[in-house]
């Protein structure tokens, strides 16, 4: 793991690439080598007061600036994206981890949103509405707010980032961008791509370092009147916390527990196929990873023998090699939860059907690999079955009926995804309207997600707002209602058209 002549990468402040103040760094690793494959600043809050100055001060111009040609700068930014997706997809499997396919699909995530977002450029549409007064002209228009806080997480560095910052921009915003420690060469690379499309300078910068410090810094810097965090439901509510005092807007989203339900009648060579996906796809390490799911008795025993025999035959390697189904996990630290989470399993009774470990051969032991889990005879309050475990773990939990399947599936506290494998319509049509998910799949896994539907959760998942799709704007621009009065005398509405009681 020697260091020696891994490239040392900088801050971009202000249309600058700049070392920080503290000239304190740290390091970025492959997943699956153990590679150091960057030297990243390890930023102060001073980096992190500049980085908001800057934003601040761009934000007069860019707020002028007219959002068709806010739009076209992000046509360029998608169509770079989109010139570099090889590059962006390799990089990517060499500092997350993930396969390339799957690294690919985020790349393009990325592009299909900064897209979508560009052509927001020419809608953004408000209201008019005639007024109860004559000669009286009535509209809203949505307005940018100021500086965006965007805080990410690193199972989807290029994609989540684009969630929030191309919404953010096409709006009239500046942003600065806090990505997650694990991941900053793709945030890098990510951010040279807007610098390289012609943003002006300070319209959005990046801060790397510790969420502890320059995380917690932006989300208190009372210049920043918004905050969009993705990360843990803990770290969540500390970023709630933090910013309350403020009274800024935050938008929260958090993490998942979600179920893939599976009827009598589902073809359950779909419901496998689904499941294999969602539980191990990214190593399960997505937010809307399938760690439960809830079979109906009589495909129970069929759904474990399948399943078992399907993850027994997934190989675990490098995600270059095209032959690998599962990857790394980003870290030791995840590592050892992961595995925490087995004797968790096994100590509440649960029967370890397959994997459990961590895998070393054939020199897997560089990196951070676990093997595809499988509990079987899981009952619904177990942790296993509760908590988010964020790893290559999925738990088995028995139902009868839909109703009950129903109910198992709404009791955690998270509500991110949800999917149920059936080929009664009845059935589907129950589940859309009572999973108490933000998503909902009928027949297919619990990950899938297009760019131009709104993207988040219920309960602790999040607060409300939503990523993605028109519902984006919502957050990123405030509404203002102008009235125009051209009756040329003084109209006071609720009196003036009123009929006044006779003397
Ligand atoms: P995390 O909460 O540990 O970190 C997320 C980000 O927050 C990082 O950039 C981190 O540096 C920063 N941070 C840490 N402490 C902070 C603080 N006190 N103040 C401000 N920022 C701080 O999460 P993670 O491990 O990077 O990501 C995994 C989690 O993200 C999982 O729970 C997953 O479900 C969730 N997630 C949710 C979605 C979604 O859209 N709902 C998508 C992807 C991931």
């Amino acid at each position: 793991m020697a260091t020696t002549g891994a490239k040392t990468y900088r801050n971009y402040i202000g249309g600058e690439w700049v070392e920080a103040a503290s000239g304190e760094s740290f390091e970025t690793r492959n997943p699956a080598t153990g590679e150091t494959l960057g030297v990243f600043p390890l930023s102060s809050t001073e980096d992190m007061d500049r980085a908001v100055e800057a934003a601040k001060a761009a934000f007069e111009e860019w707020r002028l600036v007219p959002a068709p040609k806010r739009g076209e700068l992000l046509f360029r930014v998608a169509q770079m994206f989109a010139e570099r997706k090889d590059e962006l997809t390799e990089q990517m499997v060499r500092e997350m981890g993930k396969v390339r396919a799957e690294a690919a699909g985020d790349v393009q995530e990325a592009i299909d949103m900064t897209f979508y977002m560009a052509a927001e450029g020419r809608r953004m549409f408000g209201h008019t509405t005639p007024s109860e007064l004559p000669d009286k002209f009535m509209m809203s228009t949505r307005n940018p707010v100021g500086v965006v806080g965007a805080i990410t997480p690193w199972n989807f560095p290029i994609a989540i980032p684009s969630w929030k910052i191309a919404p953010a921009l096409v709006c009239g915003n500046t942003v600065v961008f806090k990505p997650a420690e694990d991941t900053p060469l793709l945030a890098g690379l990510f951010v040279e791509i807007f610098e390289e499309a012609g943003l002006p300078p300070g319209v959005l910068n990046i801060v790397h370092g510790a969420g502890e410090t320059v995380g917690e810094h932006l989300v208190k810097h009372p210049d920043v009147p918004l905050i969009s965090f993705t990360g843990s439901r803990e770290v969540g509510a500390q970023v709630q916390t933090n910013a309350g005092p403020y009274l800024k807007n935050v938008h929260l989203e958090l993490g998942g527990k979600n179920a893939i339900i599976v009827m009598d009648d589902a073809d359950v060579d779909l419901a496998v196929d689904g499941i294999l996906w969602s539980a191990f796809g990214t190593s399960g390490q997505r937010c809307t990873a399938a760690s439960r799911v809830i079979a109906n008795r009589t495909v129970y025993d069929a759904l474990c023998s399948r399943l078992v025999e399907r993850a027994e035959g997934m190989r675990l390697g490098d995600g270059l090699d095209d032959a690998t189904d599962v990857g790394p996990v980003i870290n030791q630290a995840a590592l050892e939860k992961i595995h925490s989470y087995t004797g968790i399993g096994k100590d509440e009774g649960a029967k370890l059907l397959t994997g459990g470990e961590v895998a070393t051969e054939n020199g897997l032991d560089r990196g951070f690999f676990y093997r595809p889990t499988v509990f079987a005879d899981v009952e619904p309050g177990m942790r296993i079955a509760q908590e988010e475990i964020f790893g290559p773990t999925t738990a088995l939990i028995r139902a009868s009926g839909v109703d009950e399947a129903i109910r198992i599936a709404n009791g955690v506290k998270y509500g991110l995804s949800s999917s149920i494998f059936t080929r009664d319509v009845n059935k589907a049509f129950k589940a859309m309207r009572d999973l108490k998910t933000g998503i909902t799949y009928i027949n297919a896994g619990t990950t899938g997600a297009e760019v131009h539907l709104p993207f988040g959760g219920t309960k602790d998942t999040g607060n409300g707002h939503r990523e993605a799709g028109q519902a984006a704007l919502d957050f990123y621009t405030e509404w203002k209602s102008i009235y125009v009065d051209y009756s040329g005398k003084l109209q006071r509405a609720q009196i003036d058209n009123v009929e006044q009681p006779a003397p």
